[in-house]
């Protein structure tokens, strides 16, 4: 926020009615948040899911069944460090106490309903949860090092509707909890076989996170922010906040508390330099304007050279891929320790839209690295399986789409 200073009274009473307003506003997202919430974590025989829920809550949960608050530094280790779903391998805990765990309690992970390897080697999963709803992740292998982003999956759907993108066509139908958005990330390591966790920086496979899944994560903050702070946990998974970047579409009121809570990577979708481009493109750009996005960056405290904010920017032939826009580009984030990601449209049925020509990419990216931004072309993964940027869409909402469009 910007500073003022007790001698102008009047920029202070407008800084206390943009604090007023933006407090309102992120009242306001977190109670539709609310809305959408994810299904109770108790299954229908009154087991309950303990991943998702906090050290707090494990310890007071242990407490309703007469257990000592040292259980819970126990159980982390062996759900969020070895990886076990099962009690019965805790070696660490006596065999009365797993049958005890077991009758109450159960390590839940998703169902992969699908799992497709691309060609290059991407890997999409489609995760279903109890309730039947469906997300997907993608596992994105480095192709220079011996290890890969997962991305993640925030919502079942999404709200926003950017006109590029895929799953904006299907609708939001509701969060994911806390458990769904850390088991999507446990399911993944299973799949690979990682548990146990190493300690200290060795190198893994999965050993970065991306919220760049399905939906808008900052319109469901409780739940995201609850789940990465189990994941950074030293004792378990023990992520590193710079090794986590959530990518929004540029929900100012919650920048600003991911920055300070978290303190994780910030990627922003820009897509458009002018706003009138940008409210097609990105449509909640009627609410958070491009110079609002931007400010909010400049304030995002987990900003530094050292750590970037990412400006996405989807490559759309002759709509955003001006030598034009390129240079407004450079002006708007003059300023910001930033890098420019490009990305090259991903076709996909119903879309208008046609990709950037290789040369105007090449040229766009250029004007962008002379003025000083790093701006790599990002190589579009996982293509064949429909796992590239924008084209997450759950394979049941496709089918039914394409029942809808035979019926019709
Ligand atoms: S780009 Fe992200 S925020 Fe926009 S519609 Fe797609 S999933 Fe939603």
């Amino acid at each position: 926020m910007p500073s003022f200073t007790s001698s102008s009274p009047s920029l202070s009473a407008d800084a206390n009615a943009i604090m007023f307003m933006d407090e309102r506003e992120r009242a306001r997202i977190l109670a539709k948040a609310a809305l959408f919430s994810p299904p109770s974590a108790t299954l229908p025989d009154g087991r309950r899911d303990l991943v998702g829920l906090s050290r707090e809550e494990i310890t007071d949960i242990l407490a309703e069944i007469g257990e000592k608050p040292f259980r819970t530094k126990q159980l982390w280790h062996w759900i969020y460090h070895q990886g076990v779903t099962d009690f019965s391998r805790m070696s660490t805990i006596a065999k009365p106490l797993q049958e005890k765990l077991a009758e109450r309690f159960i390590i839940g992970r998703p169902e992969p309903a699908m799992v497709q390897t691309s060609s290059d080697e991407t890997r999409k999963f489609l995760f279903r949860f109890r309730d039947g709803q469906e997300a997907e992740t993608v596992y994105i292998p480095d192709r220079r090092e011996d290890r890969g982003a997962v991305c993640i999956s925030s919502q079942v759907g999404c709200t926003l509707s950017c006109t590029f993108c895929h799953t904006g066509t299907q609708k939001l139908v509701r969060n994911l909890g806390a458990a769904e958005i850390v088991s999507q990330f446990m399911a993944a390591r299973d799949s690979y076989a990682e548990w146990p966790s190493l300690k200290g920086e060795t190198p893994r496979l999965l050993s970065t996170i991306v919220l760049m899944g399905m939906g808008e994560p900052l319109y469901n903050y409780e739940n995201v922010a609850k789940a990465m702070k189990i994941i950074m946990d030293g004792e378990g998974i023990g992520l590193s906040r710079r090794r986590i970047t959530l990518s929004t579409s540029g929900v100012v009121p919650l920048m600003d508390r991911c920055g300070d809570e978290l303190g994780i990577n910030l990627a922003v979708s820009l897509h458009a330099v002018r706003n009138d481009l940008r409210d097609q493109i990105v449509p909640l750009n009627r609410k958070y304007p491009i110079e609002e996005v931007l400010a909010a960056c400049r304030r995002y405290p987990a900003a530094s050279n050292a750590r970037r904010i990412t400006f996405e920017y989807i490559m759309l032939r002759d709509v955003n891929d001006s030598d034009a826009d390129a240079r407004e580009l450079v002006r708007l984030i003059s300023g910001i320790p930033a890098k420019v990601n490009l990305i090259p449209f991903n076709p996909w049925p119903g879309s208008d839209y046609r990709p950037s020509t290789r040369e105007r990419q090449a040229k766009f990216a250029e004007i962008v690295m002379n003025a000083g931004f790093a701006s790599p072309i990002r190589t579009p993964r996982g293509r064949d399986i429909l796992a590239a940027c924008g084209q997450l869409k759950t394979a049941s909402e496709r089918a039914r789409a394409g029942q809808t469009a035979t019926d019709e």
